[in-house]
């Protein structure tokens, strides 16, 4: 439920003011020519709707009874025709022409205001993705994707839902006030007398509306706890089942669901008190109208109450009074419940709307000459974090070269070439290429020169063809192989039952974690980029793969300069240099052998993936063990596994 979510991150800015009013000004204004169709024909069409009772009321009169002469406001008597059989055609005219005008009104309104609504929300559906997607990595940092989604999918249909309700609520509203109208036309003393009946309803409905809002909140809040909890329970069922506990799963959700049980009973007691007190009101006053009417009718009326009343008048009215009760409580529960969401959504969406994003084109065109990278005293922390990641990191990769980056998990690499991209700004010091400070580029051309392979690659659903053309317009067969060929991608594809055309199952599901990122390293080749970043891009595979991508990484190294951040040392073994970074410092670099010789970090860290843990130096043993889990971290570091 988007409500379940922290509304306090998504705060519209206060210039916007009520932010249900912004969205509607900005976005059905493109359409205010349809709304205003949808408005008066729906208006409109509550002045044919209320006929029938009223020509009934009259027919009874003059026809049935013979108590009164035929006569209906606003209709001049020379119309009427005088004799029976006509006064019955007439009637019978009159009711099928109401009905018809009705309805072709109210297909009208409802076409157009259908298709106005649908408009205006694809409109502030695609706004808000576009907002959305174009925010600073910072924006999706720290928040949950679910999260996110909700801001699309939930708030963007609790405006609708809540269009519908406006519409409806319109439509009450008229229907009350032209069925009033006409009533006072008849016997304007009882009509007021009558007006008992919706603001009677109407302040029950308010107390019943600022009664259940606070619980409300609290059904919402253990809704969101139990969604929690269930998806924490079947995202995690291998866990809870090898460790049998079902039961405990079994005993969180109940405690859950009885939460929710209790609150939502509190929403549904309130619920049936005001049901059953706005029919109440209505049927006593159904009651009460029919004994005034009828003791009108038949004493004459008491001073207070003017002038006399016919039998079908009374039934005018009793119809009239009958049809006010659905609506108005309708009104009560449903529109202003819809309007209470649809306000807590559009908060959001104007969050998301109307904040600065980082606009993809705004810089210069980067220019790369050479392909020299350069990191100059950079310090950079993350907004969403309290500490410094990364503290007076310098080193430069000659165009061409191939830089190896290494170091603990968390040392700092991945942020390192997060900067290059400008995916975060450094707060002090200068990334830049051949020159360049890469935060006067604009994203789109630093994105356009710069490949990227990530630590976990996304596949999008599709082929592994669409996968690998993703990042270029329209790739040709030829040059989509080529990638793949480069990336050693090629022969598990081609080895595959429908090769290029396989479906990769959701994220790629039905690939291995290696074979993912080989075609994701051919994604990023299809660019033909000129510096190329691997983050941590040989972690999933095995061996043989291991050396192929190594094969291919030296061969592209040659002609683009890659930074790439290593996960098992002797992928950058042969790197033209290896820079070692060890929380957020860049503490040695050098060749392989230069760092060996040096035996700082490096070569402790290359010792252990070797296997010769006896040598291994005493400060890095202490270090080890003054980790979290430091048998662990030697384990797997013996595994092979160094920075895991
Ligand atoms: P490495 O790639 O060396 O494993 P990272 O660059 O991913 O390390 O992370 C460096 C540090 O920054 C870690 O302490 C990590 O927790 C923190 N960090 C990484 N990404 C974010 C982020 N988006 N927001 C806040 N902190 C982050």
């Amino acid at each position: 439920m988007s409500e379940s979510s922290d509304t306090t991150e998504y705060e519209a800015p206060d210039h916007v003011g009520n932010p249900l009013v912004h969205l509607v000004r900005r976005y059905a204004s493109p359409y205010k020519a349809r709304y205003l169709v949808a408005v008066v024909g729906t208006a409109l069409a509550q002045v044919p709707q209320r006929v029938p009772a009223l020509v009934v009321g009259v027919a009874l009169d003059a026809i049935l009874l013979s108590s009164a002469s035929y006569s209906l406001p606003l209709v001049p008597d020379g119309v009427i025709p005088t004799t029976t059989e006509g006064q019955v055609a007439f009637t019978i005219g009159l009711l099928a022409a109401a009905f018809a005008l009705d309805g072709a009104l109210s297909w009208l309104a409802g076409r157009v205001a259908g298709t106005a609504r649908l408009r205006t929300l694809h409109d502030i559906r695609v706004d808000t993705f576009d907002a959305l997607v174009g925010r600073e990595m910072d924006f999706f940092d720290r928040r949950q994707t679910g999260d996110v989604m909700s801001v699309l999918n939930n708030d963007v249909s609790n405006l609708n839902g809540f269009g519908n309700n406006a519409v409806q609520g319109l439509r009450f509203v008229t229907q009350i006030a032209v069925a009033f109208a006409f009533m006072a036309m008849l016997h304007v003393r009882l009509a007021a007398l009558l007006l008992v009946l919706p603001v009677g309803l109407g302040l029950l409905g308010r107390w019943y509306t600022t009664r259940v809002e606070p619980v409300y909140e609290d059904v919402r809040e253990s809704v969101g706890r139990i969604n929690a909890r269930l998806e924490d329970s079947i995202d995690g069922i291998a866990t809870v089942k090898s460790f049998a506990r079902e039961d405990r799963e079994r005993d969180a959700v109940a405690d859950a669901s009885r939460e929710y049980r209790d609150r939502n009973w509190s929403v549904i007691r309130l619920r049936l008190i005001f049901n059953y007190s706005s029919w109440s009101v209505s049927s006593f006053s159904f009651v009460g109208l029919f004994a005034v009417g009828a003791y009108i009718n038949l004493n004459g009326a008491p001073p207070v109450l003017g002038h006399s009343l016919t039998a079908g008048t009374l039934l005018t009215f009793l119809l009239y009074s009958k049809s006010f009760y659905g609506p108005i409580r309708q009104l009560m529960l449903d529109v202003l419940d819809s309007y209470e969401n649809a306000l807590a959504s559009s908060k959001r969406i104007v969050a998301v709307l109307e904040t600065d994003r980082q606009a993809n084109e705004t810089g210069d065109e980067l220019d790369v000459r050479e392909g020299r990278i350069e990191y100059d005293r950079v310090d950079f922390g993350y907004e969403s974090s309290d500490e410094q990641q990364l503290t007076d990191v310098s080193f430069t990769a000659e165009p061409g070269s191939l830089v190896g980056i290494v170091g603990p998990t968390g040392a700092g690499k991945s942020t390192i070439t997060k900067l290059l991209f400008r995916f975060y700004e450094a707060d002090e010091g200068a990334v830049t290429v051949d020159g360049q400070d890469v935060t006067d580029m604009s994203p789109r051309s630093l994105r356009e020169h710069l490949g990227y392979v990530s630590q976990d690659p996304f596949l999008f659903y599709g082929t592994i063809r669409q996968n690998i053309g993703y990042a270029v317009d329209d790739p040709d067969d030829d040059e989509i192989e080529h990638a793949a060929r480069l990336a050693g991608a090629h022969e598990f594809v081609t080895g595959l039952d429908d090769g290029y055309d396989t479906q990769v199952g959701e994220r790629g599901e039905s690939l291995s974690g290696g074979q993912r990122q080989r075609i994701a390293i051919a994604r990023a080749l299809l660019r033909e980029p000129e510096i190329l970043v691997l983050d941590e891009a040989t972690s999933h595979v095995d061996n043989e793969t291991e050396r192929q991508i190594q094969e291919s990484i030296d061969a592209l190294a040659g002609e683009r300069t890659t930074l790439a951040i290593a996960h098992r040392l002797s992928t950058v073994r042969n790197a033209d240099r290896i820079v070692v970074v060890d929380d957020g410092r860049v503490v040695e670099q050098g060749s392989h052998e230069e760092l060996l010789e040096r035996d700082g970090l490096y070569a402790d860290l290359w010792r252990v993936q070797v296997g010769d843990t006896d040598a291994v130096s005493e400060a890095f043993l202490q270090r080890a063990r003054a980790e979290d889990r430091p048998s662990e971290r030697i384990e797997s570091a013996v595994d092979g596994e160094v920075s895991r």
